[in-house]
């Protein structure tokens, strides 16, 4: 199962005009504000550290301290309003939702894909909050509109919403089809391998981002007719939406231009890849139990386990054929 692949709220679409009806949502005694207070790093710290979130009613919160508030929707789960609010410092002594999102994914047995999703929209439009303050345009004040995911500038009316940037993320197969290629990042954690991926350049379709990030970073070329379209996952932490795709290169030579980007990469069978997949099935997790040889990839819930996990149970082409 991939993470962030079903709704979590209902967004209310047709009410969020009329600030009324978004304001009556905040004295309903059932709404629940998830509150997290300014990140000095940004969003992309996000997504490698631990960052803390709590789950408050509306009593519980100073209004006076709010920087930033987002209505969210309906939550799915519960049918309750939720809000998200951004603090100039979290509410001392409560109970806090430790928000590492990749860590929360990778550690938990059964993890609450819900409650994570709901986090990660949270803190995303509340980041985008914290630093969408001027027009792009002529640098004009900004008015939150719709709830806040809309901004309109009162000088030169350009208006904004929360951008999202697309990414790819392919699974390589040989020219026979039977093994995959594993990259890893001088930045990963230590004995972890997974997939290529990179952000869309301007003005790139999907299938020249594949053929361009699988040249760059690994010196192969991608025979262009076998690129195939899997599916996608929304990384809002990250402001990101992944495209999962697989293609097909004429030959095996890896040639590593910047190990800076990449400092290793090889084919593997479909067994040395199920190693690296069941290491999440080990409750420990143990990195020294793993040989000089042996690797983990990423976690379930993400899009390069979903992708070599279809691969090797047989599930790609049935995905493929499904669309
Ligand atoms: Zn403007």
């Amino acid at each position: 199962m991939l993470a962030f692949a079903e709704s979590v709220v209902d967004s209310c679409h047709g009410i969020r005009d009329d600030p009324q009806e978004v304001e009556s949502f905040l004295n309903n005694p059932t709404t629940v504000f998830i509150c997290s207070r300014h990140n000095p790093r940004g969003m992309g710290f996000l997504m490698r550290k631990p960052f803390r979130v709590q789950f408050k009613l509306k009593e519980d919160v100073d209004f006076g301290q709010v920087d930033a508030i987002v209505f969210l929707g309906i939550r799915l789960a519960s049918q309750t309003p939720v809000f998200a609010v951004l603090l100039q410092e979290l509410i001392p002594g409560s109970e806090e939702f430790i928000s590492d999102l990749r860590r929360m994914i990778a550690t938990k047995q059964d993890p609450d894909f819900e409650e994570i999703n709901l986090v990660s929209l949270a803190l995303s439009l509340l980041e985008w909050n914290r630093v969408t303050k001027f027009c792009s345009f002529c640098a004009g004040s900004l008015d939150s509109l719709r709830g806040g995911i809309k901004k309109h500038c009162s000088s030169c009316k350009l208006a904004q919403y929360p951008r999202i940037d697309p990414s790819i993320i392919v699974l390589i197969l040989n020219p026979s089809g039977e093994k995959v290629l594993l990259a890893r990042s001088p930045q990963y954690p230590k004995k972890m391998m997974t997939l290529v991926s990179g952000f869309l350049d301007a003005s790139e379709s999907v299938e020249l981002a594949v053929i361009r990030e699988v040249k760059e970073e690994v010196g192969l070329d991608v025979d262009a007719a076998s690129i195939r379209y899997v599916t996608s996952q929304s990384w809002t932490a990250g402001r990101s939406l992944m495209l999962g795709c697989i293609a097909r290169v004429s030959s095996e030579t890896i040639v590593i231009a910047d190990p800076k980007e990449i400092e290793m990469a090889s084919w593997f069978e479909r067994s040395q890849v199920l190693q690296g997949l069941s290491f999440w099935r080990d409750p420990d997790q143990n990195l020294d139990s793993l040989g000089s040889t042996e690797f983990f990839t990423p976690p379930p819930g993400l899009m390069a386990h979903f992708l070599l996990m279809s691969w090797i149970s047989g599930k790609l082409d049935s995905l493929l054929s499904a669309r």
